[in-house]
């Protein structure tokens, strides 16, 4: 039943991820490769990063060992879910040549379908936002609904967060409320290691009957709250939202467009990592004999020259104006284009901007600047 909360013990923790690959998903979720954690297919409970946790700051993530064998006791990654949703590179279609004639053939086959472990609450907000961006819009992206209607989201709610987190400030977490067909909350108390588990949808109730349950006790509950009240203080980062829309519309000529671009490398890395930037290119390749040719789709980013390159000249020429682009689209342009911020508070450009600039920061000095001028300082 929908808001049902029962309890599954670690151990047959397993059988869910049976379940869903006997109904045909492909399981995916977090587990650890080159120092870090990403998403991937999994098939076990035990490729999970069992006993790892995460510290991240601005430029800064490192792994490190728990003292628990807690199976999610870790924030998000450089991963998110839009890989699997919105692929970095998507073949459209291939023209074959046919006598004198081409032929367009579609290269994608049958769409994916997922089964995604471990989804925080900013992570199923990112997929709301780039549900708005593509399927809920004037124009439908046909590759993104088609795996999007076939997933099956196991949402977790955060019981620790991380150095650049700020879902409180932004509202969209650290307990899933939206978005999820079953939301885990991980329990070690003493000796037992369990989980709370809610149902979000009837497809989540289904799945769930194949997995040995018991009931759950006020005693779970209340420990399952206070984990997640206790992650919801402990925001590595804040952000002041109100009125943010105008606030930035207000100083689109502020010095500290300039001070940023001094230090913007201009790597793409943060449009790159976050859970809801969506912008692509796409590329046309021939084969050398001229008998095939291929258009293919690619992760873009407004931080190059080329995105905005129009007929001689790029309209954003300079990291200034690409900094200041993709800061106000986030926070505030992207309020008027699809009636809700881009930004979720997941602290992925935080982490992985090897310059450690962050947007929670650019928006306190703005803010500041205004106050310290209403003040007459
Ligand atoms: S802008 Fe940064 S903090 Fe916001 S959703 Fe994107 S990566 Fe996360
Ligand atoms: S803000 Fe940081 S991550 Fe983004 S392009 Fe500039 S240097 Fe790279």
């Amino acid at each position: 039943m929908i808001g049902e909360k029962v309890l599954v013990e670690r151990p047959d923790l397993q059988k869910l991820l049976d379940a869903l690959r006997q109904k045909g998903y492909t399981t995916v979720g977090p587990t650890v490769r080159d120092h870090a954690i990403i998403y991937d297919q999994i098939t076990s409970v035990e490729e999970l990063p069992i006993g790892w946790t995460d510290e991240q700051d601005g430029g800064t993530y490192r792994l490190k060992r728990r003292t628990d064998q807690a199976l999610f006791g870790y924030v998000v990654g450089p991963h998110s879910w839009k890989k699997f949703l919105h692929p970095p590179v998507l073949s459209l279609w291939k023209a074959k040549k046919n006598g004198k004639n081409f032929e367009i053939v579609s290269n994608n086959g049958e769409p994916p379908q997922y089964a995604f472990i471990g989804v925080r609450s900013c992570e199923l907000h990112a997929i709301l936002i780039q549900d708005r961006v593509f399927i809920n819009g004037k124009f439908v992206d046909p590759h993104y609904q088609a795996r999007r209607e076939r997933a099956f989201i196991v949402a977790v709610n955060c019981v620790q967060a991380g150095g650049t987190c700020f879902c409180v400030s932004m509202k969209t977490g650290p307990k899933a409320t939206v978005g999820f067909d079953l939301a885990l909350t991980e329990i070690l108390d003493g000796q037992r290691h369990y989980f709370v588990v809610e149902v979000g949808t009837e497809k989540g109730a289904e799945i769930l009957q194949q997995v040995p349950t018991k009931k759950a006790q006020p005693r779970d509950l209340q420990i399952a709250a206070e984990r997640v009240q206790q992650a919801a203080q402990q925001m590595g980062r804040q952000m002041d939202t109100t009125d943010i829309k105008n606030l930035l519309y207000r100083n689109l000529e502020h010095p500290r467009w300039d001070e940023v671009a001094t230090r913007c490398l201009n790597c793409t890395n943060c449009t790159m990592v976050c859970p809801t930037c969506f912008c692509t290119t796409v590329e046309d390749v021939t084969d050398l004999t001229g008998s095939e040719a291929e258009r293919v789709r690619k992760w873009d980013s407004c931080f190059t020259m080329d995105f905005s390159y129009v007929h001689g000249g790029s309209v954003r020429a300079s990291p200034k104006s690409r900094y200041r682009q993709w800061m106000t689209h986030k926070l505030a342009s992207w309020i008027d284009q699809f009636g809700t911020s881009g930004c979720v508070g997941c602290g992925r450009c935080i982490t992985w901007c090897p310059v450690a600039i962050d947007i929670t920061e650019e928006v306190r000095a703005i803010r500041e600047s205004e106050h310290s001028k209403e003040k007459g300082e």
